[in-house]
């Protein structure tokens, strides 16, 4: 910019923007007022992208997101005190599920902390728990070192949650523009000597005991999630699995890494798969509840694990037979070229390979005949097999399918095709309730090409049922679908001889307004809403929404007694 003054003053906001759009920032998620709201102005000002939200825990799920899907720190700003609470359900969900994100926030003014300011709080004490690192600028010179930290720690190693902290006094500080523009080289500068920091490579003899462990297993199983999936290792993993004819297992959000409909998928015949595998290949995903922590009865006991993750300390806690640390893209890539000088091929015919491709046939036929008949008033299943085919008829670019709910997720996990990698996101590592429009903003913002559908519960939608007018305010091609039973796990299941005391007739702690009209609470912003009870105009709601990409709400009339209490989570309710 050859019109700026070199002398000309600029504060701290500013040099918080200059050093996000130095480094690559081009989105940012957040709820803006004192202190940082010139902090966004500045930001959009040098060409980063804010989407303004209402809530700052669900721009907090957007930003953790937006991190999973581009593998970029997603960006949550907001403001000093309770904005920065409300912001902690981001950045742990972040650090749960090692996506990478920061939270930067105003705080109060240093000089007056300690004894009652506006917003007061230790905020890098708040945020401890939940976060990878936490930087505060106590003067305005800290600034861009302090951005390049926290952008660099997100997504280095196991990615997470980070923290920066601006203090109030901080952002009213002044520099030069011509010391901003130093401060900022030097920042820069610093990072890219620190970069190489930390990486491990993997040993060659630790890739050719893997390769040996598999060639030698009866029973192999290659089971992936989502750390492959922020690996963007697709392609290795497609190479490993068609190479070798090892039938494999996504978790959930690993699903879509290789098509579900893959030959080699032993996903309908998950128990099969990991109750009798003898050596399983783990490739970012965690032997964590979601896996059965990998032990029996689910597991065999006998069986040998060979896990790949970014984390050494990951191996260390699960101690597998063989643990490979590194970029699980890397490692399999290293595996592939092993494989490659002395290939081998389990084959179609092979004991193993066809007992899963079996099971897998029969347990799918036997959910077909389910999914095929038209019950009516609606289960869980009839309009999610309508939402199925209706999605697969969408081709390539396949929509972002974003998924919450107990029984509106389990089945839908189920029946739902995934054909492209990092095309689902759901409740995840945490369990996370009320992250569906979050994530829906984040997947439009992060993949403008792709349509966003989301499958949820009526309980998971209220969470975040405010920010369908952030889905209109910028018009992003978003279709919600609300399976809607009246409320959490659907009707009154007490028995009613145990609802006693003075408030035995208030409604069920379960329960909410019979038939609420979701559909028009967007329509309130000027969306468009769709009430459906039946398979036609379930179907011709999905036709137009789907073909107009523009916000929408279908609210779907579900049995409120069909589907179970807890969905397939019963035995820790
Ligand atoms: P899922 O829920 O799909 O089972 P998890 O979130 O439990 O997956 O596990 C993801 C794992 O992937 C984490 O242990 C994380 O450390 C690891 N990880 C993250 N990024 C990478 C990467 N680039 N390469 C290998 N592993 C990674």
């Amino acid at each position: 910019d050859t019109d700026s003054d070199p002398n000309a003053l600029i504060d701290g906001n500013s040099l918080v923007a200059m050093s996000l759009a130095r480094a690559g920032v081009d989105r940012m998620f957040g709820v803006v007022g004192i202190p940082v709201t010139s902090l966004a102005n500045r930001s959009v000002a040098l060409g980063i992208r804010f989407i303004a939200f209402h809530n700052e825990q669900s721009a907090g799920y957007a930003a953790s997101a937006y991190g999973y899907l581009t593998g970029r720190p997603g960006i949550l700003l907001t403001v000093s005190g309770p904005g920065c609470v409300h912001g902690l359900a981001g950045v742990s969900n972040g650090t749960v599920n090692a996506w990478p994100m920061v939270l930067i926030s105003g705080s109060c003014d240093q000089k007056d902390f300690g004894r009652g300011d506006f917003q007061e709080l230790d905020q890098i004490a708040a945020v401890k728990p939940f976060s990878k690192f936490s930087a505060k600028a106590s003067n305005i010179k800290q600034i861009p070192g302090c951005v390049f930290d926290v952008l660099h720690w997100a997504a280095s190693g196991r990615p997470g949650g980070c923290y920066l902290d601006l203090p109030t006094d901080v952002l009213h500080q002044t520099v030069t523009e011509s010391e901003a523009e130093k401060l900022i080289v030097d920042a820069q500068t610093c990072r890219k000597e620190n970069k190489e920091e930390g990486i491990e490579i993997v040993k060659h003899s630790e890739i050719e005991k893997a390769v040996s462990m598999l060639r030698q297993a009866e029973r192999p199983l290659i089971v992936f999630g989502k750390g492959a999936a922020i690996a963007r290792a697709e392609n290795e993993l497609k190479k490993l699995v068609e190479s070798t004819g090892i039938p494999f297992l996504p978790t959930p959000m690993g699903k879509g890494l290789l098509p579900d409909t893959h030959d080699l998928a032993a996903t309908a015949a998950r128990s099969l798969a990991i109750g009798r595998c003898d050596v399983a290949l783990v490739v970012g995903a965690r032997l964590n509840w979601l896996l059965h922590f990998g032990e029996p009865p689910k597991w065999s006991k006998d069986v040998k694990f060979i896990l790949v993750d970014i984390s050494k300390e990951e191996i260390e806690l699960r101690k597998p037979c063989l643990g490979l640390v590194g970029d699980a893209k890397r490692v399999l890539e290293i595996i592939n070229k092993e494989i490659k000088d002395d290939p081998f091929c389990l084959g179609k015919n092979h004991t193993w390979v066809e007992a899963i491709a079996k099971k897998a046939k029969e347990n799918v036929s036997r959910m077909e005949a389910q999914l095929a008949k038209d019950v009516v008033p609606f289960n869980f299943m009839t309009p999610m097999r309508i939402i199925r085919d209706a999605i697969l008829g969408l081709g390539s670019p396949a929509p972002i399918l974003v998924s919450e709910g107990a029984n509106t997720m389990d089945v839908g996990r189920a029946v739902l095709i995934q054909m492209e990698p990092r095309t689902r996101l759901d409740a995840g590592t945490w369990g996370t309730m009320g992250v569906g429009l979050g994530y829906c903003i984040a997947a439009a913002v992060a993949s403008p090409d792709r349509l966003v559908v989301a499958v949820e519960g009526d309980s998971g939608f209220g969470f975040s049922a405010m920010e369908c007018e952030t889905l209109v305010r910028y018009q992003l091609p978003v279709v919600v679908i609300v399976f809607n039973n009246n409320g959490v796990y659907g009707g009154d299941r007490r028995n009613p001889e145990e609802i006693t005391g003075p408030y035995k007739d208030d409604p069920a702690p379960t329960s909410f307004v019979l038939g609420a009209g979701y559909h028009l609470l967007i329509e309130a912003f000027g969306g468009r809403g769709y009430l459906v009870g039946t398979p036609d105009e379930l179907k011709s709601a999905l036709s137009e929404a789907f073909s107009a990409r523009k916000p929408a709400v279908i609210n779907v009339t579900i049995d409120p007694y069909a589907g179970a209490e807890s969905g397939r989570m019963q035995h820790k309710n």
